[in-house]
């Protein structure tokens, strides 16, 4: 007899370990999304949620909390690697899927302020921005009908100046771009799941999934677990339970200056193809990204920084966002994306009773709630 069967009481075994009729694995967005999905479905369904952080431990906490869908150049990214209807298929459901969030959780809860975003063009990037704009009324027309007007991408240059900005020698505004507080939007995600009677179990960690004849048993560093349905919501680390899954982690280094006086930035802005992105929050900076200077090294699991990409940021503080301007960090975290060859989230059943939900490309904010979704229903279908 396992040590785990020894582990709980029977008071425990009947309300918390063994009754659920849907146990779902990480409490990312897309998980207590599933979670939400699966109680407005059917309300009178036993929900659980096996985290194995203290908070959600991978993405869903430690994002930029951009509410955005895309700038040109990552438009131009993915035309390359896939289709026009693809990229029109994915920008719509990043719209929808923040449309989603905002009505699950209302806007003033998490701080949603739609302040445009912004793709900047450094002195060294003259093809990247002749590629954008020449791509820029294409873009324009394809998007129209999905985001509900042909005004989403315009020059924007005159605004270099008024921000500060060195070293920049274009811009493309996008005023259907958002900004949300990520820890106010899990939060509020959290304390929707509980007010729909879900439980959320930290501290566990499932080690093993396996089918006995009566349900799916789950080996967790808390004992086993026993449900007739599974749904995997652990992104990132999805290959560490079904490693033929095609998803490679990306870990995303993040800063956050103290508060800056008379900061003129606001809004969202990513560069150089979208591996940095800055944001305002509180009359701090954000800025994270640098992953493209070593792929391979951030192809991990694990959370932390290298000296060279925090080298690499502290460097575009100085000189291109906040040149001649005083600022000190206060804050450096890390998190853990899930990307993969295909542009579009994993959601299928991987085995019988056993649904997966993984793989939102670095895009989860935008498009995790409907990710979440689609999963709980096709659990219950
Ligand atoms: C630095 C950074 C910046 C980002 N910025 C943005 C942005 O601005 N806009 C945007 O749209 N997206 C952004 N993203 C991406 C977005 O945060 C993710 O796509 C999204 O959070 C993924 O949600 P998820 O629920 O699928 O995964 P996660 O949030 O990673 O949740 C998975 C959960 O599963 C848990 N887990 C894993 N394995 C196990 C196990 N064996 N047992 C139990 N629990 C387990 C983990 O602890 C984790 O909490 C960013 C990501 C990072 C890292």
């Amino acid at each position: 007899m396992a040590a785990s069967e020894h582990t709980f009481s029977y008071w425990e075994r009947t309300a918390f370990t063994d009754n659920a009729d849907v146990i779902i694995i990480g409490s990312g967005i897309v998980g207590l999304s599933a979670a939400l999905q699966l109680k407005k479905q059917q309300p009178g369904l036993k929900v659980t949620v096996l985290e194995r952080g203290f908070l959600p431990s991978g993405a869903s906490t430690k994002n930029a909390g951009f509410a955005c869908f895309g700038t040109i150049s990552e438009q131009i990214e993915y035309l390359k690697r896939s289709s026009e209807a693809d990229v029109l298929r994915l920008v719509d459901y990043k719209w929808r899927g923040l449309r989603r969030l905002r009505e699950n959780l209302g806007d003033t809860n998490i701080d949603f302020h739609q302040n445009g975003g912004y793709e900047l063009f450094m002195d060294n990037e003259a093809d990247r921005a002749t590629e954008a704009l020449d791509h820029l009324t294409y873009f324009n027309n394809l998007l129209r009908h999905a985001i509900g007007s042909a005004d989403i991408y315009a020059v924007a240059d005159a605004k270099i100046a008024d921000f500060g900005f060195k070293g920049v020698r274009g811009m493309i505004y996008n005023p259907y771009e958002g900004q949300l507080h990520t820890g106010k939007m899990m939060r509020t995600l959290l304390n929707r799941v509980y007010e729909n009677d879900v439980l959320v179990l930290n501290g566990c960690s499932v080690n093993t999934i396996e089918h006995t004849g009566d349900g799916v048993v789950l080996a967790t560093s808390q004992g086993n677990f026993k449900a007739p349905k599974v749904i995997l919501a652990t992104n990132a680390f999805a290959a560490q339970l079904y490693p033929e899954l095609d998803v490679v982690p990306g870990r995303g280094q993040v800063l956050v200056t103290k508060p800056i006086s008379g900061l003129k930035l606001k809004g969202t802005y990513h560069f150089n193809g979208g591996y940095y992105y800055f944001r305002n929050i509180d009359g701090r900076v954000l800025f994270g990204g640098g992953r493209n200077i070593d792929f391979k090294e951030e192809a991990t699991w694990d959370f932390g920084h290298t000296e060279a990409v925090k080298n690499q940021l502290v460097k575009y503080l100085d000189e291109i966002l906040l040149p001649g301007q005083p600022y000190e960090i206060e804050y450096w975290w890390s998190g853990i994306m899930g990307f993969g060859e295909d542009i579009s989230p994993i959601i299928k059943e991987v085995q019988p009773n056993v649904f997966c939900a993984v793989r939102c490309n670095g895009m989860g904010v935008a498009m995790g709630s409907l990710v979440g979704e689609e999963v709980a229903s096709l659990a219950l279908s």
